[in-house]
């Protein structure tokens, strides 16, 4: 058994229930939290958009040199289900559940590390900046809470999400831009064994749309998938109504909206050549980020990973984190790996070995800040 006072702490939060909506437990714990480590905080009144339990959190450590760059990070408060009442477990240098329910590590070993990172940085006396830390609630639903987020509340030059899975020393340095579809196929109903011919079928014309479509892996940057098609009735009528959900992601958002455009005058095209109607509604879920070594946020976090004593890899990820909205937002954050594995599912585990490097990333990624 590991009793180091993060792992202590990681246990302890992964305890509190905070599925995705009803954050305002551990909310309350974080606020806590903070305030006892010295930090200026404040909740912020995304709530009243998101309609979750709690709004995201911000913590600013102040710090003497005025001169650094003023850095932030953030990881968020909730969780996917099943994850209420978790019973955590040690063994074989894992921290893991009972295996009834998830374990919490994503994200809650981005929150255990940043108190460990305040508590090393006033015990060690490091010199640093301005700090700002930012505790999002609402990923889990769909990235709201960052969605929500006033950038007036973190005044910073660059920062780092704390949400990654791959060993630490992984830096994410680009994420896709993702847009749903949401299409209603109109044709016209009549009794398929009397009068077919009177009759337009919804599913024979997205049945047919979906052939028209460039699918899966179109490029290095794009992907775009079917999620649902769904088409209901007797057998002795001929459909009048197919509701199609899809989604498309690329890195470019110029690519995204080629795709998306294809996708949609596929449906309308071929509903109007067999006489039905397509309505296509679109709605652009997160921007894309896209930082190379160039960039200080990504040559800071290399040069971090090296003083650990790790080889810095940088990543291409498939999907979207608060990263994505807070970079939108003009506040260039990319995403770090901290190491946890299976997440969204009850075989989700925290190496501890994993758990321990992140702070030391992060008080090296502050050091770092204060370079000239
Ligand atoms: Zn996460």
């Amino acid at each position: 058994m590991n009793d180091l006072r993060i792992v202590h702490q990681f246990i302890e939060l992964v305890q509190i229930n905070s599925e995705t909506t009803k954050e305002r437990e551990i909310a309350d714990y974080i606020l806590d939290k903070m305030k006892d480590l010295d930090l200026e905080v404040l909740e912020d009144d995304s709530y009243k958009d998101t309609q979750h339990e709690a709004g995201n959190i911000i913590g600013k450590l102040t710090g003497k040199n005025e001169n650094a760059d003023k850095i932030y990070f953030t990881a968020h408060m909730d969780t996917v289900t099943p994850g209420n009442n978790i019973q955590p477990q040690q063994k074989d240098g894992y921290i893991m559940s009972d295996g009834s329910t998830i374990l919490g590590a994503d994200d809650k070993a981005g929150i255990a590390a940043i108190f460990e990172t305040i508590h090393l940085l006033k015990e060690k006396d490091i010199e640093h900046g301005d700090i700002y830390f930012a505790i999002m609630s609402g990923e889990e639903s769909g990235l709201v809470g960052s969605r929500h987020f006033d950038k007036k509340h973190l005044p910073v030059d660059y920062g780092y999400a704390l949400d990654s899975d791959g060993t630490v020393g992984h830096i994410i340095t680009s994420a896709p831009s993702q847009a749903k579809i949401y299409a209603t196929i109109t044709g016209k109903a009549a009794h398929a064994g009397v009068q077919p011919e009177k009759g337009v079928s919804a599913i024979s014309i997205t049945a047919k749309a979906i052939t028209k479509m460039s699918l899966g892996r179109i490029d290095e940057e794009t992907t775009a998938n079917i999620g649902s098609f769904e088409g209901r009735g007797p057998t002795n009528v001929v459909c009048d109504e197919v509701l199609l959900v899809a989604e498309a992601r690329s890195l470019s958002k110029a690519k995204l909206d080629t795709q998306v455009e294809m996708m949609t005058n596929a449906l309308k095209e071929t509903a109007e050549q067999m006489n039905g109607k397509a309505k296509v509604n679109v709605e652009y879920m997160y921007p894309a980020y896209h930082f190379s070594k160039e960039d200080k946020v990504v040559r800071n976090a290399m040069e971090a990973v090296t003083k650990i004593g790790r080889t810095p890899k940088l990543v291409k990820s498939g999907g979207g984190s608060d990263a994505n909205h807070l970079s939108g937002k003009g506040i260039p954050t990319v995403n770090l790996a901290i190491g946890y594995e299976n997440i969204h599912t009850k075989h989700e585990k925290m190496p501890v070995e994993e758990l321990l490097k992140i702070p030391e990333l992060m008080i090296e990624i502050i050091k770092q800040a204060i370079k000239k």
